[in-house]
């Protein structure tokens, strides 16, 4: 019939052929290349080149999913994608995010879905003791967690605080004045630049301050010499953000000394933890976070190496009413009663859309189905094998560290230098076997291998140190050392 949906028995029927496939396809992810070179315009040569008229079957929807998507796909779930950062979406949050979507609710307001709203602060409220967050995140210590959809986001949203922090309040009326400084490092996320372009303080207000050239950390007495000069000029610090675990080589900022000293001026220290902060969720790692009762706001992201399937960042505030009076407009429309009380949270005034989705369920799923037990032993599973992985580089007569290796990240480059290292990067990729990613730090090109997918086992990170040693003696490098064959 035009214009009408599946009924429930052919969602039924059809949902079964979905799961099936998406089954049919994790269970077959790894007899496929990982990625296949694509040419610019070729998925879309193949798409219709008109709308249909008339209602389709939804077989012919997953005909081309199968036939011209599929091909076009890198395969970020393949145990061999060591690229970038993991992107987990495990099948538990699948389930998850697809109840979510058939349910099909908006939790904007608390009223507009109240089991939203409490179901993900209370979930952030859990996370606070089982990542050994400070305290001063919880509910009950009148902070507060909320779930976004990336860093991204958290970062700006951080800094919209900031900035209403900064400006004794008037900030949402003011607007800003072109005396803030948001302090980073050569190595923070290039989001926390666009985020201060967004909030129309401008790349400029960004003040990039040293850090130290073998750790890539932010240098506690740069940053302090930093916020004096700007003080003395009469400029507004406004925010620092300290990074655990850096995009390009997980370095870690010394997240205390950045703290103390935003506590003496009254700057809003912001941690952006996207990729590592989950790590903490075993007590082993949480050296990594000392310091962080000392934060304005913290982010991580269950949608990297969490299990979670895109998007899923968690962000805490010990300020969440700084952050609701930051960015809360209430028209007409949305007012309503639950909200006038104060009883509730409205998460509209935590983040920059209105709408947003159900997102705690699929991370409820996530913790439910593996339990913490099963988060830590994904994560020390990853951790082990980039430190033997790590041990090989060391070991090599090829290959060095180009960075010390935080948990599951290991930088590396050839001995050779860039050409080389570049040339073998290309080459791994191109074998379909493997991908991986690169960064450049001070000038040097070098070697991301980011060990967190889903499904990455011993065998993969062996069989991946094996393609490299291949690559790099088959292009003018010395024999393959076979350390990993010996292993
Ligand atoms: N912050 C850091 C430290 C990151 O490493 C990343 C991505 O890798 C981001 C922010 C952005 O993450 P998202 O995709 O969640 O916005």
């Amino acid at each position: 019939m035009p214009g009408q949906d599946l009924t429930p028995e052919e969602f039924r029927r059809v949902g079964h052929q979905v799961v099936d496939w998406i089954a049919q396809y994790r269970e077959t992810i790894e007899q496929r290349p990982v990625r296949v070179e694509v040419k610019p315009g070729s998925v879309r040569a193949q798409l219709p080149d008109r709308l249909p008229e008339r209602g389709e079957p939804f077989d012919a929807l997953l005909d081309d999913v199968d036939g011209v998507l599929l091909p076009g796909l890198v395969h970020w779930q393949h145990p061999s994608f060591f690229g970038y950062f993991p992107a987990n979406a495990s099948l538990a949050s699948a389930l998850g995010d697809l109840l979510s979507t058939g349910l099909g609710v908006q939790g904007m307001l608390w009223s507009t879905s109240p089991a939203a709203t409490e179901l993900e602060q209370h979930l952030a409220d859990l996370l606070v003791p089982a990542l050994g967050l400070p305290a001063a995140f919880g509910t009950a210590a009148g902070g507060g967690g909320m779930i976004t959809e990336a860093s991204s986001s958290a970062n700006l949203v951080a800094l919209l605080a900031a900035l209403h922090h900064a400006s004794d309040g008037d900030w949402q009326a003011r607007g800003v004045d072109r005396r803030e400084v948001v302090y980073v490092s050569a190595h923070t996320h290039s989001s926390m630049e666009k985020a201060a372009r967004i909030a129309g303080i401008g790349s400029t207000a960004v003040r990039v301050v040293d850090s130290d050239p073998d750790t890539a950390a932010m240098l506690p007495d740069a940053l302090e010499a930093a916020v004096a000069e700007d003080l003395a000029a009469g400029r507004r610090p406004v925010m620092v953000c300290a990074t655990v675990g850096t995009t390009s080589t997980g370095a870690v900022d010394p997240v205390r000394a950045a703290g103390e000293l935003c506590a003496r001026h009254g700057i809003w220290l912001h941690v952006d933890a996207a990729w590592a902060g989950v790590a903490t969720v075993c007590p082993e790692f949480r050296h990594l976070i000392d310091g962080l009762e000392l934060a304005d706001s913290y982010c991580t992201d269950a949608h990297k190496w969490l299990l979670t399937a895109f998007d899923c960042t968690l962000l805490w505030t010990r300020r969440p009413g700084v952050l609701t009076s930051a960015l809360a407009v209430v028209p007409e429309y949305l007012r309503n009663a639950a909200s006038e009380s104060g009883a509730v949270v409205d998460y509209r005034d935590w983040q920059i859309p209105l709408g947003r989705r159900f997102r705690a369920l699929k991370l409820w799923a996530v913790l439910r189905w593996y339990g913490l037990e099963g988060l830590r032993a994904h994560i020390r599973g990853h951790v082990s094998l980039a430190s033997e992985f790590a041990s090989w580089v060391a070991a090599s007569d090829d290959f060095e560290l180009a960075a010390p290796p935080l948990l599951g990240l290991v930088c590396l480059r050839a001995r050779g230098g860039d050409d080389a290292t570049r040339t073998i990067m290309e080459r791994v990729n191109a074998t379909g076997r493997a991908v991986l990613t690169h960064t450049v730090v001070d000038g040097r090109y070098l070697l991301r291998v980011a060990i967190g997918g889903l499904n990455t086992e011993r065998r993969h990170v062996e069989a991946l140190w094996r393609e490299l040693q291949a690559v790099r003696a088959s292009h003018g490098g010395p024999e393959p050392s076979g350390a990993a064959s010996s292993t």
